[in-house]
């Protein structure tokens, strides 16, 4: 299997990449977003056998990983980055009120760092920590962070040997919690406290890979949402919950997903596309009405990113559109393809306070967008289907924001309260190039 650049011509889509290069690359030369160049076809009885999430992985990734150095690796890197469960669990009665609705939720959040970012960190290192390289320096992973990529990139790197990752992340504009996770590891981590916003951040990322001098002194990778090794992991726990549903009711099931940079949706249109019985597609934004706007009306307007309560949603100009409409070029059979609604600050209070009542579920402020747009469902698009609700953080990462709202502590998962007894280390750093190249190790 050959990668290719959502931006090359026909000639040049003949050259691609294999995938040990699109996952070292990150990005394609042409500045585009790596592809498969076409999707293997894989139907439900190839997946007769698989039970868990690796297996289920080992088997849809195995056509991906054709032909590449990694191949005989998968099933090592599989079960090395999925190493923690990813519930399935019945929601009674729905958020929609029906004691007989068939709705689920997809519990993303059972990794080291709560949220479902762990499963493409873990992949992503465990991949490149195989691929053997030429250069004797370390391998030094620059990540730019709004909140939860980069702790859980610091969380699936730290202390593997021959890399080291450095964070940077917007002061005062991420959580307490998520700094916390952010700053606690020390080591090969360097945690980088940047008086800017995010997008400060990320242009001080891409200005170091321009840098000759940073690039002569350190062999630099990046790690953030565009990898395709982040995307093909996501593809696996769609494509094991959607047999698991397949399996129990005998019906393709619809996904709700909170998306920002459409990464996360992205993973389960692959996952259709590759035969997964998998029905609609329905994205759940924040304010940040780029993504929405289009599928309404057809005229794509990227636009500056809106703060919201899904702060990890807060994204005006989704990279992973690109990627998107590589694969329906056409607006209106993206429109046909997945659906779109945007839910406000209030709506998002007003469902965690119901659910937590109704439901007894306590939703992070992302979650809690999926749990509202499958509410918002006409009553005939709910009913007789089964739906999955794709739970992206747990709430206690946001305590700010939910434990006013159900008037209770959430209780803090063990693993994120071991990270949150560390102690916090960071550089502040003003937001320039020259202060960057003086704060790397
Ligand atoms: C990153 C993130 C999202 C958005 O995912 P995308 O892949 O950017 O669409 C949603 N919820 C949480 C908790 C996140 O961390």
């Amino acid at each position: 299997m050959r990668f290719v650049s959502t931006r090359a011509t026909a000639g040049q889509a003949a050259h691609g990449a294999t995938l040990s290069e699109a996952l070292a690359r990150g990005i394609a030369p042409d500045g585009g977003l790596y592809v498969p160049e076409r999707f293997p076809a894989l139907g439900t009885a190839e997946f007769d056998g698989c039970a868990t999430l690796p297996e289920v992985a080992e088997r849809l990734l195995a056509p991906f990983f054709a032909g590449d150095p990694l191949a005989p690796q998968l099933g090592a890197i599989v079960r090395e980055a999925f190493d923690f469960p990813v519930p399935l669990v019945r929601l009674h009665p729905s958020p929609a009120g029906g004691v007989d609705d068939d709705a689920h939720v997809l519990e993303l959040f059972h990794g080291p760092t709560a949220a479902f970012k762990d499963f493409g960190a873990r992949f992503l290192a465990a991949c490149l920590a195989r691929i053997p390289r030429a250069d004797s320096r370390p391998l030094t992973i620059l990540v730019a962070t709004s909140g939860d990529t980069g702790g859980a990139v610091a969380a699936a790197f730290h202390r593997r040997p021959g890399t080291r990752v450095v964070v940077l992340y917007p002061k005062g504009l991420v959580s307490p919690r998520q700094e916390r996770q952010l700053t606690c590891w020390g080591d090969n981590v360097t945690s980088l406290c940047v008086e800017g916003t995010f997008d400060d951040c990320q242009r001080l990322v891409k200005a170091a890979f321009a840098d000759e001098r940073l690039r002569a002194g350190y062999e630099l990778s990046s790690a953030n949402s565009i990898n395709v090794g982040r995307l093909l992991p996501q593809a696996c726990y769609y494509a094991l919950a959607s047999l698991e549903t397949w399996r129990r009711a005998g019906k393709a099931p619809g996904f709700v997903v909170p998306s920002g940079n459409l990464g996360n949706v992205l993973a389960c249109v692959w996952a259709r596309r590759v035969g997964l019985p998998i029905g609609a597609i329905l994205m759940g934004f924040n304010a940040n009405r780029t993504v929405p706007d289009y599928v309404e009306r057809g005229e794509w307007r990227p636009r500056p990113s809106i703060a919201t309560l899904a702060s990890a949603m807060d994204v005006g100009n989704p990279s992973n559109m690109e990627r998107l409409r590589h694969l329906h070029p056409e607006w209106r059979e993206l429109a046909g393809a997945v659906g779109a609604v945007s839910v406000g600050d209030d709506e998002i209070r007003a469902r965690i306070r119901a659910d937590r009542g109704a439901l007894g579920q306590t939703w992070c402020p992302h979650t809690a967008i999926a749990a509202e747009a499958y509410a918002r469902l006409s009553p005939g698009k709910r009913s007789g289907t089964p739906w999955v609700l794709v739970a992206t953080a747990h709430p206690a990462k946001f305590p700010e924001t939910v434990e006013p709202l159900i008037g209770a502590p959430v209780p803090v998962p063990e693993p994120l309260a071991r990270l949150l007894e560390l102690p916090s280390r960071a550089i502040p750093i003003p937001a320039s190039l020259d202060a960057l190249r003086e704060a790397l190790p």
